[in-house]
């Protein structure tokens, strides 16, 4: 029988979450999602030096706003739980102890001042960072160069000791990428990484081994940036005796900066105007905030469809893809090798196209939120549905509704008269007075009754209508924008409308 899919997204809670981290979760969730597998989230907070309160919590939300709920998490619970490595500490001790028993790995009792020596000694031009390596292991204090006696004795002392794990020299690593096809690696160039601190946390490399397999994960989706840590992910299962249950590997391609010249950074955003993370995140040690997709007024569907085509396309010229049609589609092995370069109105056109095709219902609650940030009041919900549908063409991130939509709840604050004063006449005006008698007795308050009797009053006028639809729309809206002026007439109502007409001129 195959065995049932099982992908895991592994985050540090450190920070806010990057676009590159989302994608991540998507692929794996699509991934999963086709095959009726399951897709983990689990917590990888080993570094506990690098803690940072609410960071948990905010990949989770992260990943509710997007809608990809993982099946098992810290939150939801599961068969394999608990999901948080942290949690987990005592598990992972006797994989250690394991190593170090079989010969794989070594306890290693080098001080940070013996480390930070090692470093000058070993420093020549060709190795300026020189590592703790099958060259240097040798001529340093651990259980390979120390005599048993020496090693029992530190140990009942309780000096404080990592545990290394003890790369072969010369063997080629290699396993297949679901993206890149074989990757092959030289053992003596991987450098002897800890598996077990000082504090009796495992660090990443062994934790991530162990979690995978004991939650029996069969395929690891992660960023690039982990390919140079595979070979050792690789041996540990061979050593651990596990290599037959090791998952599938995938590593990503980056995002890239918008030139492509490097891994997209938050700075890159700060500096070029953008988000990078999925959502706004304050540093909790500056109080720095910074601004999220979700906030800037994107909407998942489009935030995830970004994602999902940037690094991924199914053959076709299809660019707009619901989550359904994604889960249907995807395929690793059509994921680009190359790294993806990021583009910011791109995204925008994404948001737009999704906010298009999205019914105002959706996101009437967001919008409404912004308006009442700006002290516009909505009362009549079915009018401001109508009103959203109307305009939302012109949208392209939520707050752009503010602008598109205030002035249907609220007369303008200005008037952009200077449009209007230079062909501005007796005439015009009082046609406007006369449309305003007309306006009063008007029974049929529609778009199309409104434009009738406007036009109609036009000709005998002898008044070209598109000479007042203009003054019409300041007098409306205020400024040159928004949908049919008639549309808007409709939809502010009778009384309003006179108002508004009434009012501007007494300005132009
Ligand atoms: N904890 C790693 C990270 O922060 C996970 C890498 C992996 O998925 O193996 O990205």
């Amino acid at each position: 029988m195959e065995k049932k899919v099982r992908v895991r997204f592994a985050p540090s809670p450190t920070g806010g979450l990057h676009l590159g981290g989302v994608r991540t979760v998507l692929y794996n969730y699509l991934f999963a999602k086709q095959l009726g597998g399951e897709f983990i989230l689990r917590i990888e907070d080993t570094d506990q030096t690098r803690f940072v309160p609410g960071a948990e919590e905010y990949i989770q939300e992260c990943l509710a706003w997007c809608g990809l709920t993982p099946d098992e998490s810290p939150l939801h619970g599961g068969p394999y739980a608990p999901y948080r490595q942290s949690e987990r500490k005592e598990m992972y001790r006797q994989y250690a102890e394991q190593l170090v028993a079989q010969g794989n790995a070594y306890y290693a009792f080098d001080t940070p001042e013996e480390l930070d020596e090692m470093r000058v000694k070993f420093k020549t031009e060709e190795n300026t960072s020189p590592q703790y390596n099958l060259q240097v292991r040798n001529k340093m204090r651990n259980s390979l160069t120390l005599s048993q006696g020496e090693v029992k004795q530190l140990l009942a002392e309780g000096v404080p000791y990592v545990v290394r794990i003890k790369m072969p020299e010369n063997e080629t690593i290699s396993f297949t990428d679901m993206i890149r096809g074989d990757v092959e690696f030289n053992s003596s160039l991987v450098d002897d990484k800890v598996l077990l601190k000082g504090d009796g946390m495992p660090t990443y490399h062994l934790a991530v081994v162990v979690d995978d397999y004991s939650m029996k994960i069969t395929h690891a989706f992660r960023g690039e940036e982990w390919l140079p840590s595979a070979p050792v992910h690789i041996l540990l299962w061979k050593y651990l005796g596990w290599y037959k249950e090791m998952p599938q590997w995938a590593h990503l391609p980056l995002i890239m900066k918008p030139d492509g010249h490097g891994k997209l950074s938050k700075r890159d955003g700060d500096r070029l105007g953008f988000p990078v993370f999925a959502m706004n995140w304050t540093d909790p040690k500056t109080n720095e905030l910074t601004t999220g997709f979700r906030e800037l007024g994107f909407l998942p569907e489009a935030f995830i469809n970004m994602l999902a085509v940037l690094g991924w396309n199914d053959g076709t010229e299809q660019e707009l893809f619901t989550i359904d049609e994604l889960i249907e589609r995807f395929s690793m092995e059509k994921v680009h090798k190359g790294g993806a370069k990021f583009d910011f109105e791109k995204a925008k056109w994404f948001n737009h196209e999704w906010i298009k095709r999205t019914p105002a219902t959706a996101f009437k609650p967001q919008v409404k939120k912004l308006f009442e940030e700006n002290n516009i009041q909505v009362e009549d919900e079915a009018k401001f549905e109508q009103v959203l549908e109307t305009v939302k063409e012109r949208c392209t991130l939520l707050p752009d509704f503010v602008q598109q939509a205030s002035f249907f709840f609220k007369a303008p604050q200005t008037l952009d008269v200077a449009s209007v004063k230079p062909k501005w006449n007796e005439d015009k005006a009082r046609f406007f007075d006369i449309v305003c008698e007309k306006f009063t007795v008007l029974e049929d308050w529609t778009a199309s009754g409104i434009e009738t009797l406007f036009k109609e009053t036009a000709t005998e006028k002898a008044i070209k209508v598109g000479e007042l639809q203009l003054p019409f729309r300041i007098m409306l809206v205020g400024g040159k924008f928004g949908p049919t002026v008639f549309d808007i007439a409709a939809l502010i109502g009778k009384v309003e409308t006179i108002d508004r007409i009434k009012y501007a001129l007494t300005q132009f």
